[in-house]
């Protein structure tokens, strides 16, 4: 386990995230939501307990945007309203102790120590990127 540490572009929100192992690595998220809300080709995400992620500055002044994913239930998406950087979102359907942190914000993130994972929805890949980890169709068998 080891301690990453993150920022948001303006510097108003910092955060640290303790990662396992197998959770220190990008991954690669296609679908056309994540297309929308980062106004790329695909975010890139671990899936954490809640408890492993510390807000060390600026977390009474995140912002918080909800959209319902395929189940119906809630996603709230947790941004700095200044820059509007992701910090995490919690997608309710998968429990309250559980949430997806953008790795791609973390240090190691910005200076590509870490690496793809895996890459889910990939059918949603846009057809000029290039494969570069496992890829599922949706998201892998439970
Ligand atoms: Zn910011
Ligand atoms: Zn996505």
């Amino acid at each position: 386990m080891s301690t990453y540490k993150g920022h948001c572009h303006c510097g108003n929100v910092e955060w640290s995230a303790k990662l396992e192992k197998d959770q220190q690595g990008h991954i690669l998220c296609h679908c056309d939501t994540c297309k929308y809300l980062s106004g790329s080709t695909s975010t890139l995400n671990q899936i954490i307990p809640k408890s492993a992620l510390s807000i060390t500055k600026g977390e009474s002044g995140l912002s918080k945007y909800t959209y319902y994913g395929e189940s119906g239930k809630p996603v709230y998406c947790y941004f700095c309203p200044t820059c509007t950087s992701h910090v995490y979102h919690h997608q309710t359907v998968m429990g309250d102790d559980t949430i997806i942190l953008r790795t791609g914000l973390l240090d190691e993130g910005i200076n590509g120590t870490l690496k793809p994972a895996a890459e889910i929805f990939g059918k949603a890949r846009l057809d000029w990127e290039k494969e570069v980890a496992q890829t599922f169709e949706t998201l892998p068998p439970s």
